[in-house]
């Protein structure tokens, strides 16, 4: 057997668990689809690689699988480190309710309070500190207080790295100057948060505390090989084992091969797609745009939006601001999010197709990518 282990997929599932196995003294192979992005090469103009295409992953292979589905769209990270690369870094603890049924009895509330305080250990998770609260924040506590639900207000944990000393006025724009260089607890360097608003589109800042940081690094550092540009198509059951069919993606083009181990971790979620053969649906991105001819210019507002203005709380902090204003007049205090907030519900009025247009704009990738 060429490995004891072999991962796939490099995401909270996969990067955990070869971690823990590594750490076992196990030898670990990653099989990850998606690139080794770091914050100089995180996709930022149009041109950049967006889209994971599962219909053409030979040519594009970029950060972001979208796909949507009768009722439903599903995103989904490409990359070392999968969905960390780009969620919204919130690592909340379930409420006991959560597991009243639909568990396995092994599963309890109680049996796993040890894991997640370890979780919240290596991926390092804090609030973000109250004299860095931002305008829209203090708009949700207020809102929450006047609606009497200030018990249900707090702050998320984060697995973000702040600086305590960071002064910064939401009135002026974010500088990434404000992050600062520092070794995180695993001997990874990363920054601090610039407060950029990029959490989602990946931190430039490097101060999400994205799974390449910890849990990979640890896996690594105790010989796990990771192998990024590597789709697995197909496992098949062998004496002993498991033969894992994959695919390198390079220049263009890709170079199909297996690899052997005693155990498979599938850590990798493919909507509608299974591993042996992967028949599938690629026309869920291979569609051809109604709304081709907007979506450039579309795109590139939502991107900026994006930078700017993005989550529920916002939406919600949106709504306490247009609130507050009409009866406080409060708008002045808050300029910038006033600011945003109009944008967007100018940018709502002007294209009411909005969630399509994303949609296509994502589904038609107009740039190859190369590795
Ligand atoms: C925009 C966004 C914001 C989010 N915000 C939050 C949040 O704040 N808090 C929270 O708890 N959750 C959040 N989530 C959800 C969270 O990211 C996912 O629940 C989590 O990433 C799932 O982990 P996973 O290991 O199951 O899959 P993933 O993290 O998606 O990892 C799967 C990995 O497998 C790889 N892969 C897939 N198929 C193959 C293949 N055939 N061969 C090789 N590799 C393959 C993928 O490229 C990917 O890297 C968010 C998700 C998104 C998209």
């Amino acid at each position: 057997m060429d490995f004891d282990v072999i991962v796939i997929g490099s995401g909270f599932g996969g990067a955990i668990t070869s971690c823990r196995l590594a750490e076992k003294g196990k030898k670990v192979l990653v099989l990850e689809r998606g690139k080794k992005w770091d914050r100089t090469t995180y996709p930022r103009e149009l041109e950049d690689e967006w889209i994971w295409s599962h219909a053409d992953p030979e040519h594009y292979h970029g950060w972001t699988d979208l796909r949507r589905f009768k009722g439903m769209a599903v995103i989904a990270g490409a990359g070392v480190g999968g969905g960390s690369l780009i969620y919204a870094n919130v690592s909340a603890v379930p409420p006991e309710s959560v597991f009243a049924s639909g568990w396995p009895p092994e599963i309890t509330f109680a049996g796993l309070q040890s894991y997640y305080a370890t979780v919240a250990d290596i991926l390092d998770i804090h609030e973000v500190p109250q004299n860095q609260w931002s305008p829209r924040v203090h708009l949700m506590k207020e809102a929450a207080d006047k609606l009497g639900q200030s018990q249900r207000f707090g702050p998320a944990k984060l697995a973000v790295s702040f600086d305590n000393d960071l002064v910064y006025d939401f009135d002026t724009e974010p500088d990434l100057k404000n992050s600062k260089r520092f070794i995180n607890k695993h001997g990874v360097e990363q920054g601090t948060c610039a407060h950029l608003g990029e959490c989602d589109i990946g931190c430039r800042a490097d101060a999400k505390n994205t799974l390449d940081k910890n849990y990979l690094h640890i896996a690594e550092k105790n010989g796990t090989e990771i192998r990024p540009l590597h789709l697995v198509t197909k496992i098949e059951a062998i004496a002993s084992g498991y033969r894992v069919y994959h695919k390198e993606f390079k220049n263009g083009g890709s170079i199909p091969s297996s690899t052997t181990a005693e155990r498979v971790i599938l850590g990798a979620r493919d909507p509608r797609r299974r591993f042996d053969g992967f028949h599938g649906t690629p026309a869920a991105m291979q569609g051809h745009s109604p709304h081709a001819a907007k979506s450039e210019s579309f795109l590139r507002e939502t991107l900026e939006q994006q930078r700017r203005f993005s989550h529920a709380c916002d939406v919600f902090a949106s709504h306490a601001l247009a609130r507050s204003r009409n009866n406080h007049r409060r708008g002045d205090r808050l300029p910038r999010c006033q600011r945003q907030r109009e944008d967007l519900l100018d940018s709502r009025r002007r294209h009411p197709q909005r969630d399509e247009q994303i949609f296509w704009s994502f589904a038609q990738p107009r740039t190859k990518t190369t590795k």
